[in-house]
């Protein structure tokens, strides 16, 4: 089958990037929310970053023009009909996921290849959810979309390998490179740092090192291009707080517990950038 129209479902901060770069790759692109007002935001976001990459000289401002005109909206899944290839990239909730994807399913034609950009949600659970479940694979895109060149694909365990062939070859004509991951929680990348980054908490709970000193440990012994604390900050501590407690229930593993000091901290609403105060002060 070949792919011409890319469905996308949310246009939050991943939504809106996956679209631009399917609109940069040359697909029709239709763009899916509850509210016109969530459109108009995602449209916007997107329409910034394009010029700003025409700005910077890395996307010429007759691709930018033809990319933008290849994205329409609609808040109607009766639009779906149309795609070969659907995107969820809605809100982090099992039964929010669940229900998009029922009602995706219930949409398109039956060889349409559905996709979720979940971090942390079972793949294989959710293709449980629709008919057809072997059209169903994890593309896990990195933030900012159009920037980070990673998507890590995951396979639940219905996915066939013709849709698995397929993601691979979506993926590439976005410009991206794709790993391979099983079906865990966090996947290959937020499995090995957002630990890195639990132990950088513990190591500042014992007080062994300060703050800035764990991070230029970090940035000057391990070439990190940022340290695990401001990279905790920038993320948001209440995500990091959310993503080891779902490691510590998914794997049933102690060695997943939560920095005392990351929940104390959480608790406090000292949340990183976002709240002004984390590990460091901004
Ligand atoms: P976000 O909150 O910025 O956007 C979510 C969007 O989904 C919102 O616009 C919301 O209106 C929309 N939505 C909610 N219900 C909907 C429905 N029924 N139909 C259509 N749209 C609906 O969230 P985000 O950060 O873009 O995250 C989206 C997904 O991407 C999540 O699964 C998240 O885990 C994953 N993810 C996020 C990041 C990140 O850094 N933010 C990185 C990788 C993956």
């Amino acid at each position: 089958m070949s792919i011409e129209q890319i469905a996308v479902i949310g246009a939050g901060t991943m939504g809106n990037g996956i679209a631009q770069v399917c609109a940069v790759a040359g697909y029709q692109v239709l763009l899916v929310d509850v509210a016109e007002a969530a459109l108009a935001r995602g449209v916007a976001t997107l329409s910034k970053n394009l010029e700003r990459q025409v700005n910077k000289g890395t996307l010429d401002a007759a691709r930018a023009s033809a990319a933008q005109a290849r994205i329409h909206t609609s808040t109607d899944y009766a639009r779906l009909s149309t795609a070969q290839l659907v995107i969820e990239a809605a809100t982090e909730n099992l039964q929010l996921k669940q229900r998009i994807l029922q009602q995706v399913a219930a949409n398109v034609a039956p060889d349409c290849l559905i996709a979720t950009n979940t971090s942390s949600l079972s793949v294989t659970e959710l293709a449980a959810s629709i008919e057809y479940p072997e059209r169903f694979i994890g593309v896990h895109f990195f933030n900012p979309v159009p920037m980070m060149a990673l998507v890590e694909i995951s396979r639940g365990l219905q996915t066939s390998d013709g849709t698995y062939a397929q993601a691979l070859l979506v993926t590439e004509k976005l410009g991206k490179t794709p790993i391979t991951a099983g079906n865990r929680p966090g996947f290959v990348v937020n499995r090995i740092l957002v630990p890195m980054i639990n132990e950088a908490i513990f190591v500042r709970q014992e007080g062994l090192a300060s703050a800035e000193d764990i991070d230029t440990g970090m940035r000057l012994g391990c070439n990190q291009p940022i340290g695990p604390l401001a990279l905790a900050d920038l993320i948001g501590l209440d995500t990091l707080l959310a993503i080891m407690e779902a490691f510590h229930e998914g794997f049933n593993d102690s060695k997943y517990r939560p920095a005392p000091l990351l929940k104390e901290m959480v608790a406090a609403g000292w949340l990183g950038r976002k709240s002004g105060r984390g590990f460091f002060t901004y």
